[in-house]
């Protein structure tokens, strides 16, 4: 039905948008249609040479005369249309290449033996940042692993071509995974502004580390003002070795929870100890209420910590030590925050509390470490390491399912190293 008379358009057609959306520079787009593939109805693009173009050889790049023609064409995935599959389809020449023989052509539109045009290995990548890559395949239609050889390409390159420059503060932290005691080190930059994952470490051993620094490379070790660790002596040694111009910053986040594990093993010495002796069991169920800061209680797990407190309790003693130790940090003066932890440490001392006795010892063998958070300036605070801490451990545990150490780092990489994408010279990519 048509309301006003318009003018007339030309109709467009499917390779009018392939030539506008993805020109090979080289090469026509011959006839584009609709045809059955493995079962499916698809749009199916035949590509042929441009007249008189030579043929690039796959070996050396370089322009060759023509060998032959190979008799079966290739179909090349791409970018799929309105829930249609789309290949691109072409018959591969081979060329006479006085350097490498008789070689099977280079072609533009996809790069080495994938059965994927780049552009489509390119978005799959991109969906599988959005979705899982057991999702983007299902939704894509692709088998699994093309979707993680896709997204290994674009990492891959991502991590040959990303930049190092404006690197001045680091956080490094450990982080277990899969079954069993395995960590792994992650690096993160942490300048404000530019926050990403840096590098991901099998292990956390003094020799991960180093080589990981001497793929950092010297300069860039050079421009690091300031490292948050955690008192992990391996981090520790490495760093002081490694980064010369680094002020080593304790990270609250990390001794906030080693004071929380300190208090915890208290707590459970002491039920166990209460359970021996008959008493009633009045520690069960009040891990959190230690655990958590006293702002985060629900209503009920501050009933029970209320109730508690009446208590002459081990695990109370350690708890209030924990709460006061909070006050460290709000110090604006390095002078002044040296003077509170000194008086802390002792009265820990004074608790009799082996686990948290433990703690202070830590502390103390890293006391100067510790004053260095105030050296710069309070500006690394807990947030920046624990929030890349928190989303780094909801894609482990995305991606729970991938087992092999080298997988999960490629999907730790795509999902948060802010890396660099391939070219590519499809147009609606970008
Ligand atoms: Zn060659």
């Amino acid at each position: 039905m048509y309301l006003t008379q318009r003018p007339r358009r030309p109709p467009i057609q499917i390779k009018t948008l392939l030539n506008k959306l993805q020109p090979i520079k080289r090469f026509v787009y011959v006839a584009v249609g609709l045809e059955e593939v493995g079962g499916r109805e698809a749009i199916v693009a035949d590509i042929r040479p441009r007249k008189n173009s030579r043929a690039r050889c796959s070996g050396c790049g370089h322009d060759r005369p023509g060998y032959d023609r190979a008799k079966d064409p290739r179909l090349f995935r791409f970018v799929p249309l309105w829930n249609l599959d789309v290949h691109l389809r072409y018959h591969m020449r081979r060329v006479d290449c006085p350097g490498c023989g008789v070689t099977v052509e280079r072609v533009p539109w996809a790069t080495g033996k994938h059965a994927c045009a780049d552009a489509m290995r390119i978005f799959l990548a991109r969906w599988a940042r959005r979705l899982s890559w057991k999702e983007t395949a299902t939704c894509f239609r692709v088998p699994w692993d093309t979707v993680r050889r896709s997204v290994e390409w674009v990492v891959r390159y991502g991590l040959q071509n990303r930049d190092f420059t404006g690197v001045t503060a680091l956080g490094i932290d450990e982080v277990a995974y899969g079954a069993g005691h395995k960590y792994m080190t992650l690096v993160y930059q942490i300048d404000s502004g530019s926050r990403r994952l840096l590098g991901v470490v099998e292990g956390r051993t003094i020799k991960a580390m180093l080589r990981f620094f001497r793929s950092f490379g010297k300069a860039h070790c050079a421009q690091v003002k300031v490292v948050c660790t955690d008192m992990w002596h391996p981090y520790i040694k490495v760093v002081a070795k490694k980064l010369p111009n680094a002020l080593n910053v304790l990270d609250r986040f990390h001794i906030a929870k080693k004071l929380g594990e300190a208090v915890d093993q208290v707590r459970r010495d002491e039920a166990g100890k209460l359970r021996e002796e008959g008493y009633e069991p009045i520690l069960k169920n009040a891990r959190y209420c230690f655990l958590k800061r006293a702002a985060n209680l629900t209503a009920r797990q501050g009933a029970k910590l209320k109730d508690l407190l009446h208590y002459n309790l081990a695990s109370i003693r350690a708890y209030l030590l924990k709460e006061s130790f909070d006050a460290f940090w709000s110090y604006d003066h390095p002078r002044w925050a040296r003077w509170f932890l000194k008086n802390w440490c002792a009265r820990a001392m004074r608790s009799r509390l082996e686990p948290i006795k433990k703690f202070v010892g830590t502390l103390r063998r890293h006391e100067d470490l510790l004053m260095n958070y105030f050296l710069a300036n309070k500006e690394f605070n807990s947030g920046i390491v624990e929030g890349m801490n928190l989303k780094i451990n909801l894609s482990i545990r995305k991606a729970f399912g991938y087992k092999a150490f080298e997988v999960m780092k490629t999907a730790l990489f795509h999902q948060h190293g802010d890396l660099p994408e391939p070219e590519s010279t499809h147009r609606f990519c970008r």
